[in-house]
C-alpha cells in the first residue's frame, strides 16, 4: 500500500482508508479564468498519480476535482486592471459563466492530453453557494464566526488547534496575511467566509446577510462536505495552498463537523521554468498547447514530470522535456518491439521468481512516497535486462498502470503505408549484401520522407517521425543561451556585426534585415538574427533568407528565451569588430556605418546610437540628447566595440524583458570608463514597437517595474556614473 509524506503530520504514512477498500479524494482543481500551466499540471499529475497506485492497490478511489468560477473573480480582475481577454470578452456580452465554461474546456483537453484520468465529479463553485452559506450559518450558529459589516468572518480564536497544517503560528501567520489589516477583523488571523457586495458588483448572491460572494476557501469545505462527507482520505494541492488556503479549510470544517476532517494532506512541489517562478511578467509561463506547437508530445510532459520528486522544485527546460521525450519514444519502441517479438516459448521465463522480482522492485520504489524516479531507473533496467521479450511487456504494461504512459496503445501510433515493408526488405537485402552504403542511403531517403528506421537487434522497423523529430529534421535550435558557445575571443572577420533579436512580426523582422543588407552594400558586414522562439512564420524566412545571403545567420531557440539572453547569443557569436544591436522595428534608410565606426574611434566612447537619454535622478530617463554624451543609449539603436566585451561583459539574463535592459547594459560601459555618446541624425526611422503595443496598461507597468528594480539594485547607488552626477544634486539628496 501507497505510504505518502502527510504535510498534516509532517511524516510518510501508510494510507489506511476510513472505509477499507475505498478512497475519497479531493484535489484542489483550477482556476477557470485563466489557462492552466504546466505548473499547474504537475500538481494535478501528482494528485493523479496518487490515484493510480492506489487504484493499483485495489482501492476504489473517489475523486473530486473543484472548478474555482466565482468571487474574488471580478473583484480580482478589477483590482489588477483586469486581463486584456477577459475584459474584452466581458465587454463583448459574454458572461463570467460562458468564460469559466471555456477555460474548463481548455484545462479538460490539457489534463486529456497528458493523460490524467478525469476526476468523478468536477463541481463548479458557483452551483454549491447554498452549501457554502449553509456552513458559514452553522459556523455563526456555534461561535465560531461573527459578522461586521455585512461580512461574516471565522474566528480564528475558536480553533485551538489553527496553524496545525502550516506550522503557522502566531507571528509568521501575520506575514503570511497578505492583506492590509482589515479593521472589522476581531483578530488578524481572521478570514472571510462571506463578503459583502460592494456597488457595481454583479457577481453576487442573496445571503441571509445581504448580498455578497464566499471567500475562496468556504468553497473547498463545502463542496468536500457535499461529495465527500464529514471526514475523507486524502486532499491534494500545491505548496502555496498549504496556507492560507488548506489551512483555513480544515478550521472552518473542523469548526463545523466537530471531527478530524481529512487524513491525509499531500502537496506538491512548483514547477519552475528557465530556473525561475513561472509569471506572465518573467514570460516563462507554458501551456501544454505552447509545447505541442514546438513539436512536443504532451506525454513528454509526464514523462518529463516522473524525472522530479513530487515534493521537490522541479526545474522546466525544454532540454529536459526533449530529452524526456527522446526517452518516452525509447519506451515505445521497445515495446513496439516486444509486442511483434513471437509471443512463442521463449516469450516468457520459466522461473516466474525473477519477474516478480523485477514487479516488486518497482512497486516499492512507487509505494515508497510515490518515488517515480526510482520507479523509472528501475524500468530501464529492466528494460535493457535479459528477460524475455514476454516478460518485458507484461511487466511494462503493469508498470504503465502508473505511468500513465499509453504504452499499451504504441502500434496505432506507429501505422505507417504498406510501401515501407517493401523498404525496409530492400535494405535488410542490402546490408545482408554488406552494402552498407546503399542501406545507409535508403535510410536517408526514408528520413526525408518523415520515416525513421531503426534496428533493433535482428529486427528493422519502420515509424514515421514524431513531431518532434520532424521540427528537428528542419534547423537546429538552442534553449538557452550557455549552449552557444562565445567567439569573442576569436579574432574580427568583419567590420560590423548587425544583430537583431527577432520575436515574431515578421514583417518588422524581414524590413529591419532588408533596410540592413541594402545598406551594407560592399562593406565587411554580417547580419546575426537570432530567432527568440518565434511562431509565426520569422524562423521560416529567416531560414529562406540565409539562403539568398551568404552573410546573414540564424539562430533559432526554441522557446522565448529572453531579452538579455537573446542578445547574448548575438554577441557571443558576433564576429565583428563593430556590434550594432537594433531592434526589428527599426529601419536603416542611410549610411550608418561610418557614423559607428568614426564614432567608436574614439576610444574613450563606450556606446553610440541614435536614441540617448538623460537622466536627473535615476528614476525617470528622458529622450532629449541630441548630440553628445549621455547617461543610456535605447536599445533601438546600440553599437559598440566587440573588443571591450572582455571588460564590459554580456548582458545580465535575469533581464527577460527588454525594457530598462540597455539601460542596465550603457551603466555596465561606464563602470568600465567608457562614455556614452548620441547623435540624432543617425539616418535611421523608428516604427511601431509591436513587442510594446501589444502589452495592456498593466503589463507595462508590471514588466517594466520588475526590471527597473533590477536596474536600480545594481546601479542605484552610483549616481557618480551619471554624466553629471554633482549639478544634479545627487551627492546629498539621492534616494532609490
Ligand atoms: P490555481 O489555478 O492558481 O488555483 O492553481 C491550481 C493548482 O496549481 C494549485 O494546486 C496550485 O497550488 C498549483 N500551482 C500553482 N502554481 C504552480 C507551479 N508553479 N507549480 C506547480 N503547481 C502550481
Ligand atoms: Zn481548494
Amino acid at each position: 500500500m501507497l505510504r505518502i509524506y502527510n504535510t498534516l503530520t509532517k511524516i510518510t504514512e501508510e494510507i489506511k482508508p476510513i472505509t477499507p477498500g475505498r478512497i475519497s479524494m479531493y484535489t484542489c482543481g483550477p482556476t477557470v479564468y485563466r489557462y492552466a500551466h504546466i505548473g499547474n499540471l504537475r500538481t494535478y499529475l501528482m494528485a493523479d498519480w496518487i490515484r493510480r497506485v492506489l487504484t493499483a492497490d485495489g482501492c476504489a478511489v473517489y475523486h473530486i476535482k473543484n472548478i474555482t468560477d466565482v468571487g474574488h473573480m471580478r473583484q480580482e480582475l478589477v483590482e489588477a486592471g483586469g486581463d486584456k481577454m477577459i475584459m474584452a470578452a466581458l465587454e463583448e456580452g459574454k458572461t463570467i459563466q460562458e468564460i469559466g465554461e471555456f477555460y474548463a474546456d481548455c484545462f479538460w483537453r490539457d489534463e486529456r492530453q497528458i493523460n490524467i484520468l478525469p476526476a468523478h465529479v468536477f463541481p463548479w463553485a458557483s452551483q454549491h453557494i447554498p452549501e457554502m452559506l449553509e456552513m458559514v450559518g452553522t459556523l455563526i450558529d456555534k461561535g465560531a464566526a461573527y459578522e461586521a459589516g455585512g461580512n461574516i468572518y471565522f474566528d480564528v480564536n475558536s480553533y485551538p488547534e489553527y496553524g496545525k497544517l502550516s506550522n503557522n503560528f502566531g507571528g509568521d501567520l501575520l506575514e503570511g496575511v497578505r492583506a492590509e489589516a482589515d479593521p472589522l477583523k476581531r483578530d488578524p488571523r481572521d478570514f472571510t467566509l462571506w463578503k459583502a457586495a460592494e456597488p457595481g458588483r454583479d457577481v453576487k448572491w442573496d445571503s441571509p446577510w445581504g448580498e455578497g460572494f464566499p471567500g475562496w476557501h468556504i468553497e473547498c469545505s463545502a463542496m468536500a462536505h457535499k461529495y465527500l462527507g464529514e471526514q475523507f482520505d486524502i486532499h491534494t494541492g500545491g505548496v502555496d495552498n498549504v496556507f492560507p488556503h488548506h489551512e483555513d479549510e480544515i478550521a472552518q470544517s473542523e469548526g463545523t463537523f466537530g471531527a478530524r476532517h481529512v487524513n491525509y494532506w499531500v502537496h506538491g512541489q512548483h514547477l519552475l521554468a528557465d530556473g525561475a517562478k513561472m509569471a506572465k511578467s518573467a514570460g516563462n509561463v507554458f501551456l501544454i498547447d505552447d509545447l505541442a506547437a514546438r513539436g512536443f508530445d504532451p506525454l513528454a510532459f509526464r514523462y518529463l514530470c516522473m524525472t522530479v520528486r513530487y515534493r521537490h522544485r522541479m526545474n522546466f527546460t525544454f532540454t529536459s522535456l526533449r530529452a524526456a521525450e527522446k526517452a518516452l519514444t525509447g519506451l515505445r519502441n521497445r515495446v513496439w518491439h516486444w509486442q511483434n517479438a513471437p509471443q512463442d516459448d521463449t516469450a516468457h521465463l520459466d522461473d516466474r521468481s525473477v519477474v516478480e522480482e523485477w514487479r516488486n522492485r518497482f512497486w516499492d520504489a512507487v509505494h515508497n512516497d510515490l518515488d517515480l524516479p526510482r520507479g523509472l531507473a528501475i524500468t530501464w533496467d529492466m528494460v535493457s535486462s535479459h528477460l524475455p521479450p514476454g516478460d518485458k511487456l507484461e511487466l511494462i504494461l503493469d508498470f504503465d498502470r502508473v505511468f500513465g504512459l499509453n504504452l499499451d496503445d504504441v502500434p496505432a501510433q506507429y501505422e505507417v503505408g504498406p510501401d515501407t515493408a517493401e523498404l525496409v526488405a530492400r535494405r535488410a537485402a542490402l546490408r545482408r549484401q554488406a552494402a552498407f552504403a546503399a542501406a545507409d542511403a535508403l535510410r536517408a531517403d526514408a528520413v526525408s520522407g518523415g520515416l525513421v528506421i531503426e534496428d533493433t537487434g535482428e529486427d528493422t522497423r519502420v515509424r514515421p517521425q514524431t513531431s518532434l523529430e520532424q521540427q528537428e529534421a528542419r534547423w537546429s535550435s538552442v534553449s538557452a543561451s550557455r549552449e552557444v558557445p562565445s567567439l569573442l575571443a576569436e579574432p574580427d572577420l568583419y567590420d560590423y556585426s548587425f544583430l537583431i533579436n527577432a520575436y515574431d512580426y515578421v514583417d518588422d523582422v524581414r524590413r529591419c534585415v532588408t533596410a540592413i543588407l541594402n545598406h551594407t552594400g560592399d562593406a565587411s558586414a554580417e547580419v546575426i538574427v537570432v530567432d527568440n522562439g518565434s511562431t509565426d512564420g520569422t524562423a521560416e524566412y529567416l531560414e529562406e533568407a540565409t539562403q539568398e545571403h551568404p552573410n546573414l545567420k540564424v539562430i533559432h531557440c526554441d522557446h522565448v528565451v529572453g531579452d538579455a539572453a537573446g542578445k547574448n547569443i548575438g554577441i557571443k557569436q558576433a564576429r565583428g569588430r563593430y556590434i550594432v544591436v537594433m531592434d526589428a522595428s527599426t529601419e536603416v534608410v542611410g549610411d550608418i556605418l561610418t557614423p559607428v565606426s568614426e564614432s567608436l574611434s574614439d576610444e574613450t566612447v563606450g556606446v553610440f546610437g541614435p536614441y540617448g537619454l538623460t537622466t536627473d535622478d535615476m528614476q525617470h530617463f528622458h529622450e532629449e540628447v541630441e548630440q553628445g554624451d549621455a547617461d543610456a543609449m535605447q536599445a533601438y539603436c546600440m553599437a559598440f566595440r566587440r573588443a571591450d566585451l572582455s571588460a564590459v561583459g554580456l548582458m545580465h539574463e535575469s533581464f527577460r524583458f527588454y525594457r530598462n535592459l540597455d539601460i542596465d547594459y550603457c551603466f555596465q560601459f561606464k563602470n568600465a570608463g567608457f562614455r556614452i555618446v548620441c547623435d540624432s541624425k543617425l539616418p535611421l526611422v523608428r516604427h511601431e514597437h509591436r513587442q510594446w503595443e501589444e502589452l495592456d496598461e498593466n503589463q507595462r507597468n508590471e514588466l517594466s517595474r520588475k526590471n527597473f528594480g533590477r536596474f536600480l539594485k545594481r546601479w542605484g547607488n552610483r549616481p557618480d556614473l551619471l554624466i553629471n552626477p554633482a549639478a544634479r544634486g545627487f551627492e546629498t539628496g539621492f534616494r532609490h
